[in-house]
C-alpha cells in the first residue's frame, strides 16, 4: 500500500528537481525516500501518516528551544497580523541587532538577510571591498551556503586552485577559492606564502558542522587569528550552526576568539528564513548606503522572522547551556557504546548540543578523516532508527541537534531505539 508519504514524493518527483527544494532530504545517501512532515511540536515531528518521530535534525539547527516554541510562536503570529512585509525599517529589526550585538559584542554593526548562504556571501564581498584583494581561503569540506565561490572541491590535498565542484561555476570563481584542511594551521601558512598579498579572507566554521561534528584543535582558532591578522586578511568565521548553540555567544565566545566578520543563520530566525552578517564597525561602515559596497534584500529585516528572531534569542538567553551539554554529552556517549557493543567501531565528535557518530576507527579530525565512516553503516542505522520512531539526519557526514524541549524521556526511548537496532 502506497502511504501518503510516499504519494507526495511521487508528486514532487513532477514537480521538483529530485523532489525536494534543497538535496539531502531526499534521502538518497541513506537509501530510502523521505518522510513528509505536517506538523512538529517541542522534540517530536509527526507525518503526513501520523507517525510519531523524536527529532534531531531540529530543522538542520534553528530549533534549539524545540520545534513551534510558544513564546516564538506567539509573536510570530502577533507580527504576522500587523503585515507580513513592509519593505520600510521596523523596531523589531532594530531590537534583534541590538540584542544579537549584546551576546556577540564583536558584532558592533550588522546587516539582516534572508539565509546563510547571503550572509556568507556578503561577508565575502565585503572583506574583497574591504582589503582590495581577491582570493578567499576555506577549509576542506566546511560549507559556506551553495554561491559559487563557496562550491570548489578538494582536489587532491592542499591543492592551490580549485576546480569546480559543481557545473555552473566558472573556473575563473573557483580559482579564487583557496584549500586548506581543516585544523590545518601549517596548511594554511602555506597557503599565505604563495598566495599572502591576494587573500581577501579565511572563512571558517569554527566548529565544523558539514562533513559531521569536527571541533576546532587547540590553538586552531586563535592561530587563524594570528596568521590572518599578521597578512591584513579578514577573518571571518561562518557561526550559522555555531552561533547560539555552541555557547549562547557562539564558537567566539566559547573558544575566546574574535573575528573580523562573522555570520549568522539558522537559530537567529526561531525557524523562518534569517541571515545576518556584522563585526568590525569599519569594515560594515563600507555596506551601502554608508559605504560602496552593494548588498541589499526586498525581506531582509521581514517583522515576522525579526519578531520570532527577537522571541527565541530571550527564551535562549535563560536557557541553561551547560545543562543541555552535559545531558548531550552522556547520551551521544551511550549511543556510541551501544553501537560499539553491536561490533561496530564509533569514533563520537560532540561539542554542546551537536554530537556526530561516525563509523570508523580513525579519529576524526578533518575533512579526510571524516570520509573513513562507513556510509552504508550509518544509513543502515539511519533506516531502522527511523522504522523506531527516531529522525537523525539523513546523511553520515551531518550533525545531531538536541534542543532544550528534549526530556530525559526522549533520551532514553532513544537509546532503546538503538538497542534494537541491528547492524
Ligand atoms: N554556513 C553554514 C556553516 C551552514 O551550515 C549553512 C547551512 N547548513 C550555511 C552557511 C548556509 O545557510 P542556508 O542554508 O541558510 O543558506
Amino acid at each position: 500500500m502506497t502511504s501518503t508519504s510516499q504519494a507526495y514524493f511521487e508528486r514532487a518527483q513532477n514537480i521538483l528537481p529530485g523532489g525536494v527544494n534543497s538535496p539531502v532530504r531526499a534521502c538518497k545517501s541513506v537509501g530510502c525516500e523521505p518522510v513528509f512532515i505536517d506538523r512538529a511540536a517541542g522534540s517530536r515531528m509527526w507525518s503526513v501518516d501520523g507517525e510519531e518521530f523524536i527529532d534531531y535534525v531540529m530543522s538542520w539547527g534553528p530549533m534549539l528551544l524545540g520545534h513551534a516554541d510558544k513564546a516564538v510562536e506567539e509573536a510570530a503570529v502577533a507580527a504576522a497580523r500587523k503585515g507580513a512585509s513592509f519593505g520600510a525599517p521596523c523596531p523589531a529589526e532594530v531590537e534583534l541587532g541590538e540584542l544579537i550585538r549584546e551576546i556577540m559584542p564583536g558584532m558592533e554593526l550588522l546587516r539582516m538577510v534572508s539565509s546563510g548562504t547571503e550572509a556568507t556571501m556578503s561577508a565575502v564581498r565585503l572583506a574583497r571591498g574591504f582589503t582590495g584583494r581577491a582570493k578567499v581561503l576555506k577549509f576542506d569540506g566546511c560549507y559556506h551556503g551553495h554561491s559559487d565561490g563557496f562550491l570548489v572541491s578538494a582536489g587532491s590535498g592542499v591543492a592551490t586552485l580549485c576546480i569546480p565542484g559543481t557545473p555552473g561555476v566558472p573556473d575563473a570563481i573557483a580559482g579564487l577559492t583557496l584549500l586548506a584542511p581543516y585544523n590545518d594551521l601549517a596548511g594554511v601558512e602555506a597557503q599565505f606564502q604563495a598566495h599572502g598579498g591576494d587573500i581577501a579572507c579565511v572563512i571558517v566554521e569554527p566548529v565544523a558542522g558539514n562533513v559531521g561534528l569536527i571541533p576546532p584543535a587547540p590553538g586552531f582558532l586563535e592561530g587563524l587569528r594570528e596568521i590572518c591578522t599578521r597578512h591584513g586578511a579578514l577573518l571571518i568565521f561562518d557561526e550559522v550552526i555555531s552561533g547560539f548553540r555552541a555557547a549562547l555567544g557562539g564558537a567566539q565566545q566559547r573558544f575566546g576568539v574574535r573575528p573580523d566578520l562573522t555570520t549568522l543563520g539558522k537559530i537567529i530566525g526561531g525557524g523562518f528564513p534569517v541571515g545576518c552578517y556584522g563585526g568590525r564597525k569599519e569594515i560594515m561602515a563600507h555596506i551601502a548606503p554608508s559605504g560602496p559596497v552593494y548588498q541589499a534584500g526586498t525581506l531582509s529585516g521581514n517583522p515576522v522572522a525579526m519578531a520570532a528572531g527577537l522571541a527565541t534569542l530571550k527564551r535562549l538567553a535563560a536557557q541553561d547551556y551547560a545543562a543541555l551539554e552535559r545531558r548531550t554529552a552522556a547520551f551521544a556517549g551511550e549511543l556510541a557504546d551501544i553501537l560499539r557493543a553491536k561490533g561496530r567501531d564509533i569514533v563520537l565528535n560532540q561539542l554542546a548540543s551537536m554530537f556526530t557518530l561516525f563509523f570508523t576507527k580513525t579519529p576524526v579530525t578533518d575533512y579526510a578523516t571524516a570520509k573513513t565512516s562507513d556510509n552504508a553503516a550509518y544509513g543502515e542505522f539511519y533506516r531502522q532508527m527511523r522504522a523506531h520512531g527516531v529522525n537523525l539526519a539523513p546523511s553520515g557526514f551531518e550533525c545531531a541537534f538536541t534542543s532544550f524541549a528534549h526530556s530525559d524521556a526522549d533520551l532514553e526511548a532513544t537509546l532503546k531505539a538503538a538497542r534494537a537496532v541491528q547492524i
